[in-house]
């Protein structure tokens, strides 16, 4: 209940302006978003490569409605490139909506695409809801022929994800596998949590089994575990897979998995627009909600 209304919170314009109100949320967010600008992501990720992690970086921003706005986030995320890293784009940032916006996303994709190669860079493209998943994996299809390297997400939550798994065998693609981070109709996704973390165990297996390369983004330790399991029984060294995990949500079990010896990556979100991922996060947890407001009871 409290976490559908977050959900519908993080696309409601009035809800936005209430929360970026309130001036303890910036304390708050730095859990979860190190900074607003690309300096302070620069050194959020030498911080964590420091410590034998990789990054995947994210210039925050969604649902950009015009073309300048698109523009803009192509620009940041060239500035951001780093070498090693991993570069996470939303489509709807680079203008999948506007009409003709299957083309405007490819070519701004294909743009940051280029500037990732000359960088050793990295890149992913995030899922959003189950409206954007045909033109997302179409779209990851098309540039995987110019750069091979470029990784697609599945979401367990989805019904179809098993499908997508198996077109997917065989083209050697870096796929992210989550169980989802935004509320669907029963119609396209499972409803139940203990379906979806079934359907997740299920798609590691499949994953694991394939010739993609694994990226299990997950912070719940018996799915980690599995992906050990499954590793060490297909084979795979951990140079052909690697887990994944939000920026601020569990550190202790990222140093556990380096510890270990396995390729640990953080999704390193940074910029002002943090609003929407910001609520997703809070949505997902409920004891995030009782930090927040904590926080706005101490203030
Ligand atoms: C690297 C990465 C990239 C992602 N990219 C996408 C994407 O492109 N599209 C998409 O739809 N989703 C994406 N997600 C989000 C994902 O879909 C889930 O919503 C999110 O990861 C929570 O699910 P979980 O697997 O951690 O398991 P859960 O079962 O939700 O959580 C397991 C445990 O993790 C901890 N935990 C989980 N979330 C939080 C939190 N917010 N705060 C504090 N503790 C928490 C808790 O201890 C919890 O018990 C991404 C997640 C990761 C890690």
């Amino acid at each position: 209940m409290l976490s559908q209304t977050l959900n519908r919170a993080s696309r409601s314009t009035r809800a936005r302006r209430a929360v970026e109100s309130f001036p303890v949320t910036r304390k708050v967010v730095d859990r979860f978003v190190p900074g607003e600008t690309t300096a302070d992501a620069v050194e959020a990720s030498a911080a964590l490569i420091a410590t034998g992690r990789r990054v995947t970086i994210d210039v925050l921003g969604e649902d950009v409605l015009d073309l300048g706005g698109a523009r803009a986030t192509r620009d940041a995320y060239e500035a951001g490139c780093a070498d090693g890293a991993d570069v996470s784009l939303k489509l709807s940032a680079l203008g999948q909506a506007l009409p003709d916006g299957t083309t405007i996303a490819t070519d701004h994709a294909a743009e940051i695409c280029d500037a990732a190669a000359g960088l050793g860079c990295t890149v992913t493209l995030d899922m959003e809801d189950h409206t954007t998943v045909d033109s997302t994996l179409a779209i990851g299809a098309q540039l995987r022929a110019s750069y091979p390297w470029i990784g697609n997400v599945l979401q367990t939550n989805l019904r179809r994800t098993p499908a997508d798994i198996a077109a997917l065998d065989g083209s050697g693609a870096r796929i992210r596998l989550v169980k989802g981070a935004y509320r669907e109709p029963a119609s396209v996704a499972l409803q139940r949590k203990a379906d979806v973390d079934r359907a997740y165990e299920a798609a590691i297996d499949a994953l694991m089994a394939s010739d993609c390369h694994p990226m299990i983004a997950t912070h719940d330790p018996a799915m980690l575990d599995r992906a050990v399991a499954q590793a060490r029984a297909t084979g795979r060294g951990d140079d052909r897979w690697e887990a994944q995990m939000l920026y601020g949500v569990r550190p202790d079990l990222e140093q556990r998995m380096v510890d270990d010896g396995h390729t640990m990556r953080v999704y390193l979100p940074f910029g002002s627009d943090w609003y929407g991922y910001f609520m997703r996060r809070l949505a997902e947890r409920p004891a995030n909600v009782a930090f927040f407001l904590r926080a706005l009871a101490h203030r």
